[in-house]
């Protein structure tokens, strides 16, 4: 008897290699994409360990929980970082960019993180990369969060490492990734001594073995189960297409932030300006002396389908975040998570106005 995940036929090098054109036309990219048999972290930690090295100055923009964890693998490679921190309930100007190049006329690496799920916050890519280009340092972008959800244009914006996973709003698997490598960051990849050689992290393997060679033949037996669900997911994306799917995503966010603000009860946006709200997921403050964690335990109880969460580490006390993302980017979800908070409020004994929070959110889905 034949199983659907098992007894597969072997995933050819032209299959995988046509799910990589596929991705590649996702992003607008006439670079290399490679994919990654891994989550993104792997793409994550491959690109800043080949590129990064003791002769590099790097601004690491932190405005969520990653870029935290790009300072650290920055400084594991010996490069010198120069950290760029933002509240985390707003956004990073190309200004601030600009100001800390002026500052620091040596940094010749910038990484930033796209949209932030954690915190519910994007960032201005495409000024931002005007300013990167203008100062001439490799651009290293994480789009996970963004990529389904909102633009993400690698060539039109001048990121050289564009690293992007399947488990957010494409509605994908997150066992594979890929990554988007310019030209200047294959080659400083191959300049530097200690980028990844001969191992699973390393990008210039499959530079080498597989799209110098005309992708003939993979370098180890493929995840095959992940590479089919990828290509499913973007045949999805596809059918609906790229914009529905990200106007999907804004709407979501739009009607979440619209119907919190009209629910009362002390429930707040976390990010303050609605243009620096990530389409991904929205991210809602708790009402002062109500724990988010508590709250949303609450609202979960009714309806644990819900993609409520509350937010990680220090910020499960105040964050609540609503990841309307992939299947949930949908007007029922955010109907049934602004009442399911509603109610939760209500129980805390909060006055809350969950007729006018959906006739909000209603209005506000465009
Ligand atoms: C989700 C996400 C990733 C992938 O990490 P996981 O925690 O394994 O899901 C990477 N970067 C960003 C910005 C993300 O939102």
């Amino acid at each position: 008897m034949t199983h659907p995940f098992l007894d597969l036929t072997p995933l050819s090098a032209a299959h995988f290699a046509s799910i990589e054109d596929r991705v590649a036309r996702l992003l607008s990219t006439e670079q290399d994409v490679v994919i990654m048999q891994g989550e993104a972290l792997l793409p994550l930690e491959g690109a800043i360990r080949a590129t990064a090295g003791p002769g590099t100055t790097a601004l690491n923009v932190i405005t969520g929980p990653y870029g935290q964890t790009f300072g650290d693998w920055l400084r594991d490679c010996g490069a010198t970082v120069v950290d760029l921190a933002v509240p985390f309930h707003t956004a990073v100007t190309a200004e601030q960019i600009r100001e800390a190049f002026a500052e620091h006329p040596e940094i010749d690496f910038v990484s930033l993180v796209h949209a932030e799920a954690a915190t519910g916050n994007t960032n201005p890519v495409a000024e931002i990369g005007e300013a990167v280009r203008a100062h001439g340092a490799l651009f290293y972008l994480d789009a996970v969060a963004s990529i389904g959800a909102e633009p993400v244009l690698p060539d039109a914006w001048g990121v050289d490492l564009c690293v992007i996973g399947a488990q957010k709003a494409m509605g994908g698997p997150a066992g594979v990734s890929a990554v988007s490598v310019s030209e200047r960051a294959w080659a400083r990849m191959a300049a530097n001594p200690r980028a990844p050689r001969r191992s699973y992290l390393s990008l210039l393997d499959w530079k080498e073995r597989w799209v110098d060679g005309g992708r003939k033949a993979l370098l180890h037996a493929p995840a095959q189960l992940e590479m089919l669900a990828l290509e499913a997911c973007v045949e999805r994306i596809e059918g609906e297409g790229l914009d529905a799917v990200m106007g999907r995503h804004s709407s979501a966010a739009a009607a979440t932030r619209a119907g919190a603000a009209a629910l009362g009860g002390g429930l707040e946006p976390y990010v303050y300006e609605a243009a620096e709200a990530a389409p991904v997921a929205t991210t809602l403050r708790s009402p002062s002396g109500v724990v988010a964690s508590e709250l949303v335990a609450r609202a979960l109880a009714g309806d644990p389908a819900l993609p409520l969460a509350a937010g990680g580490g220090a910020l499960a006390k105040e964050m609540i975040r609503v990841n309307h993302y992939g299947p949930d980017a949908t007007p029922g979800t955010v109907r049934n998570s602004l009442t399911a908070l509603g109610a939760a409020l209500a129980e805390k004994g909060l006055d809350v106005d969950l007729t006018g929070a959906l006739r909000a959110a209603e209005a506000a889905w465009r």
